[in-house]
């Protein structure tokens, strides 16, 4: 089946938003309808012996890709300005893949001490048994001096997961280039949208697609864009693993990629109008925020990110911890949930000291993750004011300094 020509741009030089409008479908190859079809498929026919001597085919087999398939990594890879996407059915599954794909037995990594939790499980365990080595840095740390002989990989996340230590890519691109080392980025937080990677140095750029791809917290998805150099062994790894994500999850990601922009838009603007709203309150110590011009490394956010999305945390003033259950219980419309990205408002406690072994995260009281959805601002504030009110009135005036 030939692709039709010129209908779908895979011009970068065009907006973010209409690439999300275009990219990835060919409507005339398909009767003209505006999306592409989902195909269930394991296996390919051939037509001929000759075409299946000569493999002649576009496609060979389910796991190595459908027009489904490549609908979703065509338009990921134009958003990402890279060479080529893989799919896989987790982030996690896109972060480890990303990893194995440039480390292997008796290498060495470098991992952002603010990583997203379950990634520092990975290396600390599974990849610690294939023989690879983890070093953590600390963001804003100069980490020259922790570069070996055989560092294969620096991986890391801006801002860090839960604390939102900003990281300078393009100066941490250039080092780890220098040494021969690959750059593994996790930017689900500000996804292509509000930062390019590629564009910033990073080789392997990785999206929980289960976030803001998706938007509707009804499945689970990863991707990995490669850049040119790394493209190959991404794409041999992932085939290697025998990943490959299922169709209908591919459809419903690609129908939330269409209205990413608009969507983030607003996560931005609420959530800065509730950040803003929560500096000034009495029971918050400090919110981390990178685009709040109280955030230490603003500078960075402002100079390399087009936007933020609806995600940061707040440190509470010191309280029980009766106050701060008080505080989650009052809540009706922030539900208390992992994972975020999708169009409602979450909040978690969380404790990230046992997270960090190259930096210290010590807190003047506890701490709380928000995810700020789509709903209107007035009441996502009473439904905080609430809360507040129960915290007041739980706390004992002693504070549990954890
Ligand atoms: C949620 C998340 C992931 C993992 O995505 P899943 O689809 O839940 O596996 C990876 N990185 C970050 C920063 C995340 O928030």
């Amino acid at each position: 089946m030939a692709r039709t020509p010129a209908k779908t741009p895979g011009d970068t030089k065009l907006g973010p938003n209409t690439i999300l409008a275009t990219a990835g479908r060919h409507p005339f190859e398909y009767h003209g309808f505006v999306n592409p079809p989902v195909y269930h498929g394991s296996t390919v026919l051939y037509p001929t012996a000759d075409d299946l001597f000569a493999h002649r085919s576009r496609y060979s087999y389910g796991r190595r890709g459908t027009p489904t398939t490549e609908a979703l990594s065509d338009a990921i890879t134009t958003l990402e300005g890279g060479a080529g996407t893989v799919l896989v059915p987790s982030g996690l599954a896109a972060i480890t893949t990303a990893i194995l794909s440039v480390a292997g037995a008796g290498d060495h990594i470098l991992v952002i001490d603010s990583t997203y939790a379950p990634t520092r499980h990975f290396c600390d365990t599974t990849l610690k048994r294939l023989g690879v080595e983890t070093t953590y840095y600390a963001a804003g740390e100069d980490f020259s001096a922790l570069f070996r002989e055989n560092t294969r990989a620096v991986f890391t996340e801006s801002p860090g997961s839960l604390t939102f230590e900003m990281q300078d890519i393009p100066a941490l691109a250039e080092l780890a280039h220098k040494r021969g080392a690959a750059v593994l980025m996790d930017n689900t937080w500000a996804t292509p949208l509000l930062f390019a990677a590629h564009a910033h140095g990073v080789d392997l750029s990785i999206q929980a697609g289960t976030k803001y791809f998706s938007g509707h917290s009804d499945v689970m998805m990863g991707s990995v864009s490669a850049n040119a150099d790394y493209w190959p062994r991404l794409r041999d790894t992932h085939g290697n693993l025998g990943l490959c994500a299922g169709p209908d999850d591919i459809n419903l990601v690609l129908r939330g990629l269409r209205t990413l922009g608009v969507r983030l838009e607003r996560h931005q603007k609420s959530g800065l109008e509730i950040a803003h709203w929560l500096e000034e309150r009495p029971e918050v110590a400090a919110v981390l925020h990178p685009a709040l011009e109280s955030h230490p490394s603003h500078a960075l956010w402002k100079r390399d990110f087009r936007g933020a999305c609806g995600l940061f945390s707040i440190v509470l003033k010191p309280v029980s911890e009766a106050a701060v259950r008080a505080f989650l219980d009052a809540l009706s419309l922030f539900g208390m949930g992992y994972s975020w990205g999708g169009y409602e408002s979450l909040i978690i406690p969380f404790d990230a000291r046992p997270l960090r072994t190259a930096s210290t995260w010590a807190p003047e009281g506890p701490a709380l993750r928000l995810h700020i959805g789509l709903e209107d601002v007035e009441d996502l504030r009473a439904d905080l004011d609430r809360g507040f009110a129960a915290l007041r009135a739980a706390d004992d005036g002693i504070a549990s300094p954890k």
